[in-house]
């Protein structure tokens, strides 16, 4: 099984990546907070081209637009609200797949914080990552 494959909640949509993620990380924006509705988003980013679709009828984009003024493409399941994966302007030919929909989490290890100055108050963020107060997410 490919490191890299998911679904939404309602299994409508369907993805698979076969390289190795380029990173993962924990962002802690406002507009993750309220598009997941919890404290972060756990990202894992994989090459735009690699990310491949067995399903994804009910796929919907909503372009958000964060602080750093750059769109971000969010994208979810319109049938139950899962978000899935954003493509974000300011870094062009990454897909930031949101961790919670892979089918395997286990191997999960952030390296990094965005929007450390909006995260939650009782989020501790370890000091052995490389943590960012308002770099694009
Ligand atoms: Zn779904
Ligand atoms: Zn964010």
């Amino acid at each position: 099984m490919s490191k890299i494959s998911g679904s939404c909640l309602c299994g409508s949509i369907q993805y698979a990546s076969k390289e190795e993620p380029l990173m993962t990380a924990v962002c802690h924006c406002e507009n993750c907070q309220h598009q997941t509705g919890t404290a972060f988003s756990i990202i894992v980013g994989v090459p735009e081209d690699s990310l491949i679709f067995e399903k994804s009828e009910t796929l919907k984009e909503y372009i958000d637009h964060g602080e750093s003024g750059g769109a971000v493409r969010r994208n979810f399941c319109e049938k139950c609200g899962s978000p899935i994966f954003s493509l974000v302007e300011s870094a062009p030919g990454i897909s930031f797949i949101k961790a919670g929909t892979l089918d395997d989490k286990s191997w999960l290890q952030p390296s990094t914080n965005f929007w450390c100055d909006t995260a939650q108050p009782w989020v501790k963020l370890d000091d052995e990552l490389a943590n960012h107060g308002r770099n694009p997410s």
